[in-house]
């Protein structure tokens, strides 16, 4: 059966750095998709904005060489990628400046949802909040959309929020966090509340514990000088794995709308436990100068010798609340290691007494939930070792990859980027974070790092290509676990 794609009501999205790398890499090209999906109607229309002085020409050439080499171009026919960059329009604005607005303002339609997504570095969004608002182009039909990082602490995402909120309603603020627009992320949900089998095992009677692992084999790249004011606790831990964490934890919603989903993980957030110093491990990748990828070291790629911030990081919480005392968490993030891959694996308590004898072994049930790369859940269970010979256990998976158990044209589905932006232009907040959210994890995240910082941690190297300082793994191996290996 192929999913039904409805299309969404014509709307105005104006892209503020609409020339820069997010543009090119992921928002560009996610219009384009949806569009050759019959997603986005044909008069829609996409505005870029931005200080470099363009045409309509120029930008649409410019949007042509992002979708050739971030999408797959024959998404549409020839006559269709005309038609999509027939809908891109170009506009020079200094979001600090006066010039431009007047004729952005003219661009704009009547009456029809109208998205400004701010796809600048954050110290513009007062300016750009305070600009739509004076040229007269908020309506009620109007949304803005918001880019990480919000915030680097509690006291500037608290002033972030108060800028944004001067002119604009939370009901109309969509703070993009692109992991909430995996497919596995819904399904996570899914899974959770549209079965039986999952709910009445979720809680720390049947869960022993769960892991999060976000690794990626990149290094910091181009953004150095950003990363080392922020690390991973700020960069990846605050936002993306707090959120996977939400959604594993939370309770049941009454029902599937954006504030009942927002504020079950609001409560879990104010729940998550102190993270004591022992809990905590912090590490830095060394150069591999000899490896596929030869590198330099993290110090050498963010050009600070003496850095300090971290490019991995372990640690162990815990939800002070009736359904998860006493079940851990374990959260894991890092650079340069051994495989891309993002999962969280809920390990099911073992069982309470073996019939098969001590050497049938420990078999516990192990559900994960993989985000990247190759979507699905899998469910480890535990059968006989087929043939003769005796009563020997294995643990065999319950494979729910998508791209082999949905149909192909079922398994394409729409990456992060065009459904969260789809989902702007419809008004559902569900899968965007909420300001109070985002305070309540820097709440939680500030006094970690303070806590570094008073102690003068120094990150623990670690080997490119491996998984992490060996301290992560003693992290939990204190506790009697193992990590889940790092697999593509
Ligand atoms: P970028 O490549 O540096 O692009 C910045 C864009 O903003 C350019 O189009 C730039 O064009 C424009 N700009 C800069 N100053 C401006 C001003 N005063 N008025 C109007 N436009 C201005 O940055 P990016 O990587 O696209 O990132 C944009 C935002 O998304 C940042 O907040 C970043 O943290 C966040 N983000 C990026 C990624 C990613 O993958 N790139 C991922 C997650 C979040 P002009 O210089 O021509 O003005």
């Amino acid at each position: 059966m192929a999913s039904r794609v409805i299309p969404v009501d014509p709307f105005d999205l104006v892209i503020f750095g609409g020339t820069g790398d997010l543009a090119k890499r992921k928002i560009l090209p996610a219009l384009y998709r949806r569009f050759c999906a019959g997603q986005m109607p044909g008069d829609a229309k996409i505005i870029g904005a931005a200080r470099s002085e363009h045409d309509a020409e120029e930008y649409r050439a410019f949007a042509h060489d992002a979708i050739q080499e971030f999408s797959d171009p024959q998404a549409c026919s020839e006559a269709g990628l005309t038609a999509f960059l027939n809908r891109l329009d170009y506009v020079t604005i200094d979001a600090r400046g006066e010039d431009g607005w007047a004729e952005l303002a003219d661009k704009l339609t009547e009456r029809r949802v109208r998205a400004f997504y701010f796809s600048v570095g954050p110290g513009l969004f007062g300016d750009l909040a305070e600009r739509i608002h004076s040229h007269g182009m908020v309506t009620d039909d109007t949304r803005i959309v918001v880019e990480k990082p919000f915030g680097h602490d509690l006291p500037t995402a608290r002033e972030l929020n108060k800028t944004l909120a001067a002119h604009f309603d939370e009901g109309q603020i969509y703070r993009i966090d692109h992991y909430l627009g995996k497919e596995t992320v819904q399904n996570l949900m899914a899974v959770r509340f549209g079965n039986m089998l999952f709910e009445p095992l979720w809680n720390s009677q049947y869960v022993d514990h769960i892991q999060i692992t976000v690794a990626e084999t990149v290094g910091v790249g181009g953004r150095g000088e950003y990363y080392d004011k922020s690390g991973a606790m700020r960069d990846m831990v605050q936002n993306h794995l707090m959120q996977l964490l939400c959604l594993i934890a939370m309770e049941p919603p009454a029902k599937f709308d954006p504030d009942a989903v927002r504020d079950e993980k609001l409560k879990v957030i104010r729940a998550l436990g102190e993270v004591l110093p022992h809990h905590i491990v912090r590490g830095q990748y060394e150069a591999d100068p000899e490896g596929p990828q030869a590198h330099g070291s993290y110090r050498d790629a963010v050009g600070n010798p003496r850095s300090r911030t971290e490019s991995y990081i372990a640690l162990k919480t815990h939800i002070d609340n009736w359904r998860w005392a006493g079940t851990p968490f374990y959260l894991r993030t890092g650079k340069r290691l051994k495989a891309r891959s993002s999962v969280i694996n809920v390990m099911f308590k073992d069982t309470p007494h073996s019939i098969f004898g001590d050497e049938a072994g420990r078999h516990a049930n192990v559900l994960s939930i993989r985000l990247q790369p190759n979507e699905g859940i899998t469910l480890q269970v535990t059968i006989k070792e087929p043939g003769p010979g005796g009563m020997r256990l294995i643990d065999v998976p319950l494979d729910m990859t998508f791209s082999e158990t949905l149909a192909p044209e079922d398994a394409d589905f729409p990456d992060a980027y065009e459904r969260l932006i789809m989902d702007v232009i419809r008004g559902n907040q569900t899968l965007f974070m909420r300001g109070d959210e985002v305070e309540a994890a820097w709440a939680w995240t500030d006094p970690i790092i303070a806590g570094w910082e008073a102690r003068n941690d120094v990150p623990k190297p670690y080997d490119s290509g491996s998984a992490g300082p060996r301290d992560a793994e003693l992290l939990i191996q204190r506790d009697k676990r193992e990590w889940r290996g790092i697999t593509p």
